[in-house]
Order: C-alpha cells, then sequence, then structure tokens
C-alpha cells in the first residue's frame, strides 16, 4: 500500500528530484529503500522571512513498508493511502435527447462525463469558436467594439477562457482530481496535477477548450455554435424541446442549463417560464493592481529566486457592525485587467494572466459583500438589476466608450483626488472617484477593510496602486431551485448547472458540478433503459 509523506522541506532552487533522498534522509532510510516518489502536494511557505521554502507532499512506495509502518505508524506525517474504487462507467445506450446549453467548465465536463458513459449530446453554445472569440475580444480591448454575444463572458470555454485559469476550490469533491487530469490530457500543464495552487493561464486554456471540443466532436457530439437557448418547451411537468434562436426546436429529454452567471436573457425567459429562482447574494467593487515586484517583497521579503512564483495574496476583513465583509477574489499574479462587459453600455473589470504571469502587475479584485437587502425590490431577478446599475454608473463615468473608472488607491481611501493613476484595462481609463460609482456601504466597507489589509501586508495601502471599476460579476445574482436528483424544481428533465444556476463559483467547482449533472442523467438513464 503506498505511503502519503508531508511536510518535506525544499530550498528555493532544489529540484524534486531532491524529494527522494529527503524521504530517505527524513526516516534514516537507504535511497535504495524508497522505491518509487510521486509530488502530489507542493506549496510556498513565506511565514517566516526571511526564510521562504517550498514544503511538499509525497505518495511513496516502499520497499518494506510493513517495517516502515510499524515503526513510524504513529508519524503525524506519514498515512497509508487508501484509494477509493474508481467510478464505474457502465456503457448507457446511446439516447440522442441529451441538449447541453452552455460551453463554459459546467457545460464541458457535462459532455465530457456523459461521454465516460459512452452517451452523447447536442452542445449549445450561444458565442464563438475559442479562435474567432479571442479576435472578438481583442478588438473590443484594442478599439470598444463590443459583440454582445461573444466577448470575455460567452463564447466557446464560458467565463473563464480569458483568465488566471485558477484552479482552487474551497469544495472538496472526489471528482476534483478526475478534472485536473482531464485537463491534463487535453493540454493544461502537469503541474497543476500538485501545486497548492495551480493555475493554466488564459493562453494554455484556449488550447485546452479547443482541444476538449475536437475530442467531443470525434465522439459523436453535435456541436452548435451562435446557438442560443432562448425557450423551453414542457410537457406535462417534463422538458420536451429546446429553442434555439428563437427558431428551432430541438426535442429532448434531458437539459442541461450551464449558462453562466451573465446570460441576463436567459434568467429573464427562465422567469417567464415560471422557473423558481431566488436572488442570491454576491459581491461588488473593484479590481486593485500593484507592481508585482512590490506583492513580491511584501509577501517573500528580500528572498529572490526565479523558481519563486510571483507571489499571490488572499485578504479578507469582516465588519462586525454592518454584518458585511470585504475580501480579495480572483487574484491574478502577473496579469492584467481585463475588459469583461457583455451588455451595452456596462463597464466591467475582471482580471487574467498568462501561464507564465510574467506581466508587470499584480491584480486582484476587492470586493464587498452584498445581499437582497440591497438590491431594492424583491423580485428574483433584483441581483441582475443591481449589477447593471452599476455597470451603467461606471460606463457614462469612463466616458461612455468602455474607457472605466480608475483612482489612485491613496485617493480612494483618503477620499481625495489625484495621485498617479495606472491601469492595464483596455481600452482606457479615466481618473474618477469610484465613490461616485459605488453604494456608500461598499465604498465604506472598502475602505475600511483597506486600511485592514495593510495591518496583514504592510505596503498594500500604497500610492502606487490603483483600482479600476467595476466588479460585479463575482458570482451568481441568482439560484436556480434544483431538487436532490439535480432537476429543477416543477420541471423533471431540466438539469441547472454550474455557476449561472447559482450552484458553482469558479472553474473548479463549476466542471464539478457538470459532472454531478452528467452522473444524475446517467442514474435516469440507467434506471430507465429499455423504455426509449
Ligand atoms: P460560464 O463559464 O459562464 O459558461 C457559460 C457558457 O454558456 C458561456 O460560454 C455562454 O456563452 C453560454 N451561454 C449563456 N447563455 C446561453 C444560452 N442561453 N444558450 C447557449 N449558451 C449560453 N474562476 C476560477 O476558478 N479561476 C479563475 O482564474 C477565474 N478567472 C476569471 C476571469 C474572468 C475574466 C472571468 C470572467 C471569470 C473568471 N473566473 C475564474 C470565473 C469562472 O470563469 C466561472 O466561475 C466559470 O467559468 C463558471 O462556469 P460555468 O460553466 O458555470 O459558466
Amino acid at each position: 500500500m503506498p505511503l502519503l509523506v508531508r511536510n518535506l522541506v525544499l530550498a528555493p532552487g532544489e529540484g524534486d528530484e531532491l524529494l527522494r533522498s529527503r524521504v530517505a534522509c527524513r526516516f534514516s532510510l537507504c535511497d535504495d529503500d524508497v522505491v518509487d516518489v510521486r509530488l502530489v502536494r507542493k506549496s510556498v511557505d513565506a511565514r517566516k522571512k526571511p526564510q521562504v521554502k517550498f514544503i511538499c507532499t509525497v505518495r511513496c512506495t516502499l520497499a518494506d513498508e510493513e517495517a516502515f509502518l510499524a515503526r513510524y505508524g504513529g508519524d503525524p506525517d506519514v498515512q497509508p493511502i487508501t484509494e477509493p474504487p474508481p467510478h464505474a462507467f457502465r456503457p448507457l445506450s446511446h439516447s440522442g435527447r441529451i441538449v447541453i446549453a452552455g460551453m463554459g467548465p459546467a457545460g464541458l465536463f457535462a459532455a465530457l462525463r456523459l461521454a465516460e458513459y459512452g452517451l452523447s449530446a447536442t452542445v449549445l453554445e450561444r458565442g464563438k469558436p475559442v479562435e474567432e472569440r479571442t479576435r472578438d475580444v481583442q478588438s473590443f480591448w484594442a478599439r470598444g467594439e463590443l459583440d454582445v454575444e461573444s466577448n470575455v463572458q460567452f463564447g466557446e470555454g464560458g467565463a473563464g477562457t480569458f483568465s488566471d485559469g485558477k484552479l482552487t476550490t474551497r469544495v472538496n469533491d472526489p471528482n476534483i482530481s478526475y478534472v485536473l487530469e482531464k485537463l491534463v490530457a487535453f493540454g493544461a500543464p502537469p503541474e497543476i496535477g500538485y501545486l497548492a495552487k495551480p493555475h493554466i493561464g488564459t493562453d494554455r486554456l484556449r488550447i485546452v477548450v479547443a482541444s476538449i471540443r475536437r475530442f467531443l466532436e470525434q465522439r459523436g457530439f453535435d456541436i452548435r455554435f451562435r446557438s442560443c437557448l432562448t425557450d423551453i418547451v414542457s410537457q406535462g411537468g417534463r422538458v420536451g424541446a429546446g429553442v434555439v434562436n428563437g427558431d428551432e426546436e430541438i426535442p429532448c429529454r434531458f437539459l442541461v442549463l450551464a449558462p453562466g452567471h451573465s446570460a441576463r436573457d436567459t434568467y429573464a425567459m427562465l422567469a417567464r417560464r415560471g422557473i423558481l429562482m431566488q436572488p442570491k447574494p454576491f459581491a461588488v467593487g473593484v479590481r486593485v493592481e500593484h507592481p508585482q515586484l512590490l506583492i513580491n517583497r511584501i509577501q517573500y521579503g528580500r528572498v529572490h529566486h526565479p523558481s519563486l512564483p510571483p507571489a499571490d495574496y488572499a485578504l479578507a476583513y469582516n465588519d462586525r457592525t454592518s454584518g458585511r465583509s470585504a475580501y480579495s477574489f480572483c487574484m491574478c499574479p502577473g496579469g492584467v485587467v481585463v475588459a469583461g462587459s457583455s451588455e451595452e453600455g456596462g463597464v466591467v473589470t475582471n482580471g487574467m494572466s498568462a501561464y507564465l504571469r510574467d506581466a508587470p502587475a499584480a491584480n486582484s479584485a476587492l470586493v464587498v459583500t452584498v445581499g437582497p437587502a440591497d438590491f431594492g425590490t424583491d423580485s428574483p431577478l433584483a441581483g441582475v438589476e443591481f449589477q447593471r446599475l452599476l455597470e451603467r454608473r461606471a460606463f457614462v463615468a469612463g466616458g461612455g466608450d468602455y474607457r472605466a473608472p480608475a483612482q489612485n488607491l491613496m485617493a480612494f481611501v483618503e477620499a481625495k483626488t489625484g495621485g498617479k493613476v495606472s491601469s492595464s484595462y483596455c481600452p482606457g481609463v479615466r481618473d474618477v472617484p469610484l465613490a461616485e460609482i459605488l453604494p456608500p456601504a461598499v465604498t465604506d466597507t472598502l475602505r475600511d477593510g483597506l486600511r485592514f489589509f495593510d495591518r496583514k501586508m504592510r505596503g498594500f495601502l500604497t500610492a502606487e496602486a490603483t483600482m479600476t471599476g467595476v466588479e460585479t460579476r463575482t458570482s451568481s445574482p441568482v439560484r436556480v431551485g434544483r431538487g436532490g436528483d439535480f432537476q429543477a424544481v416543477g420541471l423533471g428533465g431540466l438539469y441547472p448547472a454550474g455557476e449561472g444556476a447559482g450552484y458553482a463559483g469558479g472553474i473548479m467547482s463549476a466542471a464539478l458540478d457538470g459532472i454531478r449533472v452528467a452522473d444524475a442523467i446517467a442514474n435516469q438513464i440507467s434506471a430507465q433503459e429499455g423504455s426509449f
């Protein structure tokens, strides 16, 4: 039985191949006693500066594990591995009656999982293939020409395609390694399998997305771009068909609804069809950008080594009086701030990095929690209107041409004007007090939070940093009602999935939710096999 061995230390610059002798040395073994060592987790530990080190966990096979466990079985860093049996994919007969709407991580992983059962589906994506989408996005960033169906939110690969491709998640799910293995198989860097904070980078992510599409096509999936699910036809309390672009009906028994958090027209359609939806809390704020070297200095002290990744951070502040929290979110080391609009007349910020994370600035969302009490009405879509209001204010403040309002960080905290404004956001920024755009409660919590963050990371509060706004698409403003069988409350055969349905936040958790939904469909088909 293989063993997990934790807390092995490597200094910056020391290669992973040394881990075998570290295991031997740690337990007074000969190198030959350690038959095999595989790195399963590696993280940076910079808590005791100036000492910065890597902490590693390995899976190892020893020549005499019984004798080893008799001696070290009580060591807290040693653990025998009991692996769960692999998921059994019983081949199911092809039904031809599954439709997936949305080709983000939820839709793509639902499709990949269905393929494991030998099933296929029609996949609808309102946007374009990733290669064409990339050209549209670049044209928006260069010239402010927005295509409302092909942008940072919409198109093959979903919202995270122009992202840092961070794969961290707070969800604990046995399928995490399944997702990571699939991503590596389709072209993601292999180290995502063991890094504590794995990331793919937008450049590699686009390649992964295109190779998943090619694989699905080979498996008989019918992939349709520029195909928006515009309506759902129901028959006797069950999905009967999906309507595409308002004119084509595709009969189906199973409809996976994975449209992401920006499909506002799709939410409106669900509301018209009486699908149960509830407003849900999310967070709004700005993107902050610091020089990456400054963040490295704060996090690593004076240690410089090319093997250390560009430093990141995660900060949180809770205001006990108001009950609101301010926190950093979707931090992109060595990245850029991106224009993430998907609606005309709205400015939305987000962040992305390439695989190498080699841009000169570090950016992160700094956001404050908001909930139904802030939205003004109790309509299920009140959160959408709240987002839209802030995005329109930002559009007007930026000059009405998709430039974004931006402000020096110190000027924002001190409620002044002036100071250097330097943002990587394209198509450009305009120096505007952000307090004129954000709700006062958000501004106040953000200011308090920033002062608190500076106590955690001395130097975070600096006139070298710029804030660009507004960051509104942090998670879904809506949750679509879903039962324990993953079907929409009141409409059999409709499977709301991923972030847009309110069941995920981020690439990894959306992919995991897509898998859960596909497994639920496979279970249904398995139970009904023969009745088609
Ligand atoms: P989406 O990825 O939003 O996919 C939904 C898809 O459905 C889209 O392709 C859309 O075009 C399509 N669609 C919408 N409506 C319809 C319809 N009616 N018919 C047919 N198709 C439709 N998360 C991370 O974990 N790490 C990161 O580093 C990260 N960075 C991000 C950077 C940016 C710029 C953005 C915008 C997001 C980032 N996220 C990140 C969030 C992450 O992208 C989302 O959480 C994730 O993509 C949600 O997956 P999803 O499949 O549920 O929805």
